[in-house]
């Protein structure tokens, strides 16, 4: 099988991976079905290696099916990521797939949740399992009966700290308590498509008993997002089942997209605030306005699987955009490499690229480029004009 396993632009190794088997090279691989293309990026160069033609349509196919069973991927509009378990990354161009949103990523951690969660509540232990204990103890020398000690453990639950922080303005330590949860609010901003969340806390970090008003604090736009974030996956602390989690993907999914769904979630939420408060104003009153503690479970696990595949897809958009840029002039490259036309450009490309690193390297023609055998010296052979390859590829269907 021709392979190769070096960069062609730096000489160095592109080493391998263990994911697919027939084509073992590279650790980010690159592919675009639509144009039966296949790269290997050099990861210490950045530099765009055209493989060969020979393998590649077996390739991709892999890679596509690769690309479809993992499940850490993120797309923009024409280029994917995803990172497989082994550490391959495959870079997917073109249209992107259905139902991109790969939420399903957060079925084994909110099911762990669960199981974690069910373990302590069974069998009466973890750490609200030992304040009760203390709690019970109090709440039978105080006389408060059955009763009073239910009201006692959901107090005594009511100030455990959610997450701890700092204040913004004066780095002062801050807690909030799984009390201030419900009483925190996501609303939405001045700006379309920003948030605010108004946040209660109390003063300092250690655990313990806090009375009075809790102070508010407002975070805006990705703040607001990042943080409501953190306490959502503290109000989902006991995590969700399959089904709840299927629920909870479909909601994002019907939407569309995370972002739009947490408007969905905050009409939702004030959608059942008022069902429940019926024709009382009072109770309509009393209760707060945007609160996303209150909300059905699968909504809350939407709600956090929105906020942080929004961060997510902030961080890895970036890369894209780099990899997109890489893409196009790849693609080029590739359009004339595959045509089997003119290889002295390709042989340009590389020279260049070699000049701008600043290398004086042997030039070897990419692999499938041209018809000189791997290592020799790229030579124009063709006189054919541009167009009428007698021999073009049949398989490639570039244009
Ligand atoms: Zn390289």
């Amino acid at each position: 099988m021709l392979m190769y396993s070096t960069c062609i632009f730096c000489n160095r190794s592109l080493d391998t991976n263990e994911a697919i088997e027939i084509f073992p090279v590279g650790r980010r691989i690159a592919f675009d079905g639509s144009k039966g293309r296949l790269w290997v990026i050099c990861r210490r160069c950045e530099r765009w290696n055209l493989s060969p033609l020979e393998i590649r349509w077996e390739v991709i196919e892999e890679c596509e099916r690769l690309f479809r069973e993992t499940r850490l991927r993120v797309s923009t509009d024409n280029i994917g990521m995803a990172k497989l378990p082994e550490g391959l990354e495959l870079v997917r161009l073109g249209r992107p797939l259905r139902g991109e949103f790969a939420a399903w990523r957060y079925g084994d951690q909110f099911g762990r949740r669960r199981r974690r969660s069910a373990m302590y509540t069974t069998a009466g232990v973890g750490a609200l399992g030992i304040v009760v204990v203390g709690g019970a103890a109090v709440g039978i020398s105080l006389g408060g009966g059955y009763w009073g000690y239910v009201q006692l453990v959901r107090w005594i639950a009511n100030e455990r700290i959610a997450t701890r922080l700092r204040h913004p303005d004066s780095d002062e330590k801050i807690k909030v308590q799984l009390k201030h949860l419900e009483k925190s609010r996501l609303v939405p901003g001045e700006t379309p498509g920003e948030w605010e969340l108004h946040m209660k806390y109390a003063r300092g970090c250690s655990s313990g008993f806090t009375g009075g008003d809790a102070d508010t604090l407002v975070y805006r736009g990705d703040d607001a997002t990042e943080i409501a974030g953190k306490l959502m996956a503290r109000a989902n602390r006991s995590g969700g089942s399959k089904k709840t989690i299927g629920q909870a993907v479909r909601r994002i999914e019907s939407v569309g997209n995370p972002e739009s769904f947490l408007t969905e979630a905050v009409r939702e939420s004030e959608r059942l605030r008022r069902e429940k408060a019926g024709d009382n104003p009072k109770k309509l009153e009393k209760s707060t306005e945007g609160s996303l503690a209150k909300l059905p479970g699968d909504i809350r696990l939407a709600i956090e699987m929105a906020v942080h595949e929004e961060g997510e897809r902030r961080a890895m958009e970036g890369e894209l955009d780099i990899l997109e840029a890489a893409w196009k002039n790849a693609e080029e490259i590739a359009a004339i490499a595959d045509s089997l036309l003119v290889p002295t450009e390709v042989d340009e490309f590389v020279t260049a690229e070699k000049e701008r690193e600043g290398a004086e390297r042997k030039i070897i023609v990419p692999a499938g480029a041209g018809s000189s055998a791997p290592g020799e010296p790229a030579v124009a052979q063709r006189s054919d004009p541009p167009g009428e390859a007698p021999d073009r590829s049949g398989s490639d269907e570039s244009e």
